[in-house]
């Protein structure tokens, strides 16, 4: 519970309108396996923006489950024990996945085929959804100021983070590694930002907070991921 008074308001860090009556974790606490980690960051929020941010979570957690597995550990724990339950109960999530699957061979880089899998398009709405709100939710931790409407949020789907960013900007690693951020704003800025998420060394994305709205991102998108490991218990 986040106290106020009549002359100090806690606002909500997302919609920047409404009191902040509870707390939103970021990244969203579901795609941490249990026990979770003790350092994750919280930010002040109201019910009702809590409440959206709920419904993507689940979603979000069962796409980044299924594409970090590959990197074992704790990512393949999460789609055992994060995702798997939650298809087995959401009949809507599954079916939404598997009408995505297709068929796909795997190939190294010069194009040998090295087998087969199945390749999985990534709900981007709700990937962008829980990606933005982990960009304005971070601005706010770090800067103590809320985006709202001042300014957009674009983001994007990286292949892998590009290189040469690590020395301007700055780097966090929370949860044990599995999830590691960078970012910077442009100092005489009042929004103008960048930011870079690594999810379990498996999914990279982010994006930058613009005043302009029509700014083109100069980043390709990459929707579709390829599923490579055994799906036995999905269905
Ligand atoms: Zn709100």
């Amino acid at each position: 519970m986040i106290f106020t008074n009549s002359k100090n308001i806690q606002l909500c860090c997302y919609c920047g309108t409404r009191k902040a009556t509870t707390k939103d974790h970021i990244p969203p606490k579901s795609i941490f396996n249990k026990p979770r980690p003790n350092d994750l960051i919280t930010v002040p929020c109201c019910f009702e923006c809590n409440n959206e941010a709920s419904k993507h979570d689940e979603k979000f957690k069962a796409y980044l489950g299924m594409h970090v597995a590959r990197q074992g550990g704790e990512a393949k724990r999460l789609f055992k024990e994060g995702v798997l339950p939650t298809a087995k109960h959401n009949n809507k999530l599954r079916k939404t996945i598997f009408d995505t699957m297709r068929p796909v061979y795997t190939t190294t880089q010069s194009g040998i085929i090295t087998g087969k899998a199945m390749s999985v398009l990534w709900d981007s709405e709700a990937h962008d959804y829980t990606i933005e709100k982990i960009i304005r939710g971070l601005f706010y931790h770090h800067y103590k100021k809320i985006i709202g409407s001042n300014a957009s949020v674009k983001t994007h789907w990286f292949k892998q983070l590009p290189n040469g960013y690590e020395n301007i900007l700055y780097g966090k690693t929370i949860a044990n590694g599995q999830f590691m951020y960078l970012y910077n704003k442009v100092d005489e800025a009042n929004f103008d930002s960048i930011w870079m998420f690594n999810f379990y060394n498996g999914h990279f994305a982010g994006g930058i907070v613009t005043l302009h709205p029509n700014l083109k991102a100069h980043f390709i998108s990459f929707l579709t991921f390829v599923v490579t490991w055994d799906l036995t218990g999905f269905g």
